[in-house]
């Protein structure tokens, strides 16, 4: 997308719209509305309750107190995603050509507007810092949400892996402070 003024656009929708776009693509899609916002408020209160609990303002710090070291890979082109992390393995691979791009198109977006002199490697680390922090706490919202759906005539639970996206999307938000939803750089990448 090069439009300017589309993705401008994009920074007035509001954290719901985004996440309800996340819940659409989700085996919650079929929910009622009122269930959905109670799914988006239970991630958003995990994410707000996990930046509390830091003293420290610097999610490199956390990431390496964690264990996890930092890889930036420049072969990653064809992987859609700013960054993968291996728990297993405690790596964090940074997709650097990407988080590249989307830094400079940033750079020239900010000559027409401040809100997008944004660090986008921070927030990045900041949303993967948050899965860390989910492996640490079993009992997080984000990793035990989970809707019942019938197959046939039985009752399965199925796990919601988009309440672990919307936990990390608005953790980087709010430690960043970030005035528009962090899904907007999905749009410059
Ligand atoms: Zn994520």
């Amino acid at each position: 997308m090069e439009n300017y003024e589309l993705i401008d656009a994009e920074t007035k929708t509001c954290d719901a719209a985004f996440f309800l776009d996340l819940i659409a693509h989700s085996p919650a899609r079929k929910l009622s509305l009122d269930e959905k916002m109670a799914i988006i408020e239970s991630c958003q209160a995990a994410a707000i309750s996990q930046f509390e609990n830091l003293i420290e303002l610097s999610p490199l710090s956390h990431i390496k107190n964690l264990g996890f070291k930092l890889v930036e890979d420049v072969a990653m082109e064809n992987v859609p995603v700013f960054a993968l992390c291996h728990s297993a393995e405690k790596k964090l691979t940074l997709n650097a050509k990407m988080i590249e791009k989307v830094e400079q198109r940033l750079q020239n977006f900010a000559k027409r507007d401040e809100k997008w002199a944004v660090n986008i490697k921070i927030v990045v680390l900041w949303h993967e810092l948050f899965h860390m922090l989910e492996e640490n706490d079993p009992t997080i919202y984000t990793r035990n949400a989970w809707i019942e759906k019938k197959f046939f005539n039985r009752v399965k639970k199925v796990p919601l892996e988009c309440a672990s996206e919307i936990g990390a999307i608005y953790f980087s938000k709010i430690a960043t402070n970030l005035p528009f939803n962090p899904r907007v750089f999905e749009l410059l990448a």
